[in-house]
């Protein structure tokens, strides 16, 4: 029990909503260890931000779309030329043949320097990736592994690649739904910016992060 607790109190806003989304047939611990959790944060104030560093914001999904300021995201430039591709996380949808992942692509002005180089790491880690993915399977056929060892040697060596290409990006797209859209940005004069051009209020975002949590506890305590 603590240690479900403990592992969800380390969960980011975006990954804790998203797991409450998703946490039909889990045991009952861990559905009340979630709950408690959800109501902890529906009621905290809100800029605690958990697990990662930057400031998270929550914008309600408008007709318009969402405005992103007239500055880049990584150095606050206001010479912005170029847009640079960020996903949010996946939703699955099993089907009966196949699993289906969903996710959001969203363009985000940065200027040319900055977009340059997230560009330019994202393209070395995933030439990396390949290589290591055709070594680690290569390897398991020479030596006659069981299937499972190269794709944990995979998983492995795979996180030094991620962190190498998002340690220069600086924002990060979470969780969505039709409401909503999460974002965290790692400069917090870029996320004031942020909230500012799309009309929201500190207490706008506090609240909106206050419904999401309440929606999410009222979702998963309803006897079923
Ligand atoms: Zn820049």
């Amino acid at each position: 029990m603590e240690d479900f607790a403990k592992t969800y109190s380390q969960m980011t806003d975006g990954e804790l909503l998203q797991l409450s989304e998703e946490c039909d047939g889990i045991i009952p611990d861990a559905r009340i260890a979630l709950m408690q959790e959800l109501y902890k944060r529906a009621n905290e104030s809100p800029q605690t931000n958990k697990g990662k560093s930057g400031v998270s914001v929550v914008v309600p999904r408008r007709s318009y779309g969402i405005i992103f300021p007239q500055m880049c995201p990584g150095c606050l430039r206001t010479d912005i030329v170029n847009d640079v591709n960020f996903n949010s996380l996946s939703h699955r949808h099993f089907r009966f043949t196949h699993t289906r992942h969903d996710y959001l692509s969203i363009k985000i002005p940065h200027c040319d320097q900055c977009a340059k180089i997230v560009a330019h790491r994202r393209k070395q880690s995933t030439i990396y990736m390949v290589l290591v993915a055709i070594c680690s399977f290569g390897l398991g056929i020479w030596k006659d592994w069981n299937n499972l060892v190269p794709v944990i040697l995979l998983l492995v060596l795979s996180l030094p690649a991620v962190w190498y290409s998002r340690v220069v990006e600086s924002v990060d797209v979470g969780d969505y739904n039709e409401e909503f859209i999460e974002f965290c940005f790692k400069n917090s004069v870029y996320a004031d910016a942020f909230k500012s051009v799309n009309g929201l209020t500190k207490a706008d975002v506090a609240a909106e992060r206050k419904s999401l949590f309440l929606e999410a506890y009222n979702q998963i305590s309803r006897p079923r």
